[in-house]
């Protein structure tokens, strides 16, 4: 099979991380028979740099004559980059708000998983760690109120701000569908998380979640309020697997889940649209502190290049390949700087992807 792919490398890590998922990539392509054929854009600081704009036309058509994105990230230190000297329109980060509204994308898939080996970096008590957990945040990225009417007014005096929350049924819809289809590839079981006590919207939310779970009789339903999810995620993380939420409860509930694990180095995710394209990415920023020292952990990257895998090509046994490949890893005791602890072997990024790429096939 031919896996078209667009990379974007962007800025501080962002290059040496791609690289070494491109070297995985590479060796899936050897060892399972199939091609791929990357082409690189620029974006960010380093499309500032040639062209004086975080995006151009021409990026974005790249973008969108490939079957996937694999980014590394954008964006550098504020302080000191005259980037960010820039006007807002004009800044790095302007790029992916661009890009993701080109490409539509409207579901944001972040994983949080805690492996055995990098337990101790969990920040929750070892009574809880010690099961480990395995779960999927998908949040809708498009909607809700954070894209709502707003406005600011003075009313005799005194100042009043308002946003307005509004989802319709066919934004719900597309979001709990591919919701379910991720449940189907993974443990078959969707939390929808809701504030229905209080918000029509929920309760809407609520509705048309139940409406497409017919569809899916494999899969088990259940619904939580938002803040008692908030408080499950530290109680016993591992009773989720796919958890489904509004744009503004999956921000603040895939940030807490990812601070349960502890290692953002570790963290993937992807954003998709109602195609099977996704843009690919780790959780983590450009990381501008530890660029170019070769120090940076690739994991992310390379994780989020299994669920290109998944999701956009349906290669599960290519990504199960990858994944598995960083439990062997891991379990071997190679570790980056950031997930270092004592009695194991310090790699730099460069070498973390060539055993990697060794692991697979
Ligand atoms: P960051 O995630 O880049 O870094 C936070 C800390 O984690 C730093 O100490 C960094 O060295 C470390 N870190 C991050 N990734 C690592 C990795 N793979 N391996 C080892 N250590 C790692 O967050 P920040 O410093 O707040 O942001 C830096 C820049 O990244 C900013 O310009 C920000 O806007 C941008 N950013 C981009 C994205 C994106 O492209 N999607 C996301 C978040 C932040």
């Amino acid at each position: 099979m031919e896996l078209k792919i667009t990379c974007i490398p962007g800025d501080g890590i962002g290059p040496e991380i791609i690289k070494e998922a491109k070297k995985v990539l590479d060796k899936v392509g050897e060892c399972y028979g199939h091609q791929m054929k990357y082409t690189d854009i620029l974006m960010g600081g380093a499309s500032i740099d040639v062209h004086g704009v975080p995006l151009t036309e021409e990026a974005v058509a790249a973008a969108k004559a490939a079957d996937a994105v694999l980014m590394g990230s954008i964006g550098g230190d504020a302080a000191n980059s005259p980037w960010y000297q820039l006007p807002p329109e004009l800044r790095p980060e302007a790029g992916l708000l661009g890009i993701r509204k080109a490409l539509g994308l409207f579901a944001n898939l972040r994983p949080a998983v805690l492996y055995k080996e990098l337990a101790g970096a969990c920040p929750l008590k070892e009574e809880i760690s010690a099961k480990g957990f395995d779960m999927l945040i998908m949040r809708e990225l498009t909607g809700g109120l954070y894209f709502g009417e707003r406005k600011t007014v003075e009313e005799n005096g005194v100042r009043k701000a308002m946003d307005t929350l509004t989802y319709d049924e066919n934004e719900i819809r597309r979001i709990a569908v591919k919701g379910f289809d991720i449940a189907m590839k993974r443990k078959k079981k969707v939390t929808s998380v809701d504030k229905a006590n209080v918000l029509d919207s929920s309760r809407l939310w609520r509705s048309v979640v139940e409406e497409v779970a017919k569809d899916y009789p494999e899969v088990a339903l259940e619904h939580m309020l938002v803040d008692n999810c908030a408080m499950q995620l530290v109680r016993d993380p591992s009773q989720f697997d796919v958890i489904l939420t509004e744009n503004m409860f999956g921000d603040i509930l895939s940030d807490e889940a990812s601070m349960v694990t502890g290692s953002i180095g570790m963290l993937a995710s992807a954003s998709l649209n109602d195609t099977r394209f996704g843009l690919y990415e780790p959780s983590h920023g450009s990381a501008p502190d530890i660029a170019g020292k070769d120090i940076a952990n690739p994991i992310a990257t390379i994780l989020s290049a299994a669920m290109m895998l998944r999701y956009t090509f349906d290669l599960d046994r290519e990504a199960a390949a990858v994944e598995a490949a960083v439990e062997a890893v891991l379990k071997e005791g190679f570790r980056t700087a950031d997930i270092m602890s004592q009695g194991c072997e310090r790699v730099s990024c460069s070498q973390m992807g060539d055993l990697l790429a060794e692991k697979i096939g």
